[in-house]
């Protein structure tokens, strides 16, 4: 399969059991889930016997998983106390992310606080994220992947060549990669759509990363217009990117085995009908 189509799933009541139900009912073909709060800091051990059936139907259904990590996770915080809680909440989510044999683990770039100029936030980034990197040293340890941002507030990282100052204050790691949200990279400006429009982002990314650093897409429709900054995703094709930009994202060279998560609206029935209508972009 050039591009597996899945969804973010609920966790609630187990990985295996409630996450995995709930992706089969979807018929997704891979996942994305939460392994804390993603709107606190706590840092909750698994559940051994899920993990391992988690992992154990994964690999029966050949399912590709990926881990999000908690939303208050901010490397560019002029807080002492966030930056340090950033710290033991992303490590804790690439530590969890390992033991359920997860892919990648999601982080967002985050923002240039209390007026901060962004180089002293991107060396903080440095100094505090790149330690994180450097302990991934199992075969198993998944990619840390970062996320752009839709561009509110002091966002480090919003238009593709963001990405180059925040991957040169990582050294360009080896475990280091890039998630592209579509609604994130829409709002921050991209204009998606049009001939060209989906193209132009995915070799814009390219120039500034490198080849092979794409390694999963968010794929999510915009409620509003291209640079409007605002993150509200939208069904796929009910919103102001529309289908064609999803369908051109299938056949660009950048995405060649990157799997799609969708973080819709809707709830199950939403999330069954995008991946439905993203299957059948990608299979003409
Ligand atoms: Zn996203």
């Amino acid at each position: 399969m050039r591009n597996p189509v899945g969804s973010h799933v609920p966790v609630a009541g187990g990985l295996a059991r409630t996450g995995l139900a709930y992706a089969r009912d979807l018929g997704a073909e891979t996942v994305q889930v939460f392994v804390a709060n993603p709107r606190g800091w706590a840092t909750p051990t698994g559940n051994p016997a899920e993990d391992e059936r988690f992992r154990a139907e994964c690999a029966a259904g050949g399912i590709t998983a990926y881990v999000h990590a908690p939303y208050l996770i901010n490397f560019g915080s002029h807080t002492e106390a966030t930056a340090e809680k950033s710290v033991d909440s992303l490590r804790h989510s690439l530590r969890r992310g390992r033991e359920i044999g997860a892919l990648g683990v999601v982080v967002h770039t985050g923002s240039a606080t209390g007026g901060r100029p962004r180089e002293v936030a991107l060396a903080q980034v440095r100094e505090r994220m790149l330690p994180l990197l450097d302990e991934l040293t199992h075969d198993d340890d998944p990619f840390l992947l970062l996320e752009s941002t839709a561009g509110q507030g002091f966002s480090l990282c919003s238009r593709t060549w963001d990405f180059g100052p925040y991957f040169e204050a990582l050294d360009a790691h080896p475990k280091l990669g890039v998630c592209l949200d579509t609604c994130h990279v829409f709002a921050a400006g991209h204009d998606l759509t049009g001939p060209h429009g989906t193209g132009r982002t995915l070799d814009q990314l390219v120039e500034t990363v490198g080849a092979g650093r794409l390694k999963l897409i968010h794929a999510n429709d915009s409620k509003d217009v291209a640079g409007a900054f605002k993150d509200r995703h939208e069904n796929i094709g009910a919103g102001r990117i529309g289908e064609e930009p999803f369908r051109a994202l299938f056949t660009h060279p950048a995405t060649e085995n990157v799997p799609l998560v969708i973080e819709t609206p809707g709830g199950k029935a939403g999330h069954a009908a995008d991946v439905e209508r993203l299957k059948k972009l990608r299979d003409g």
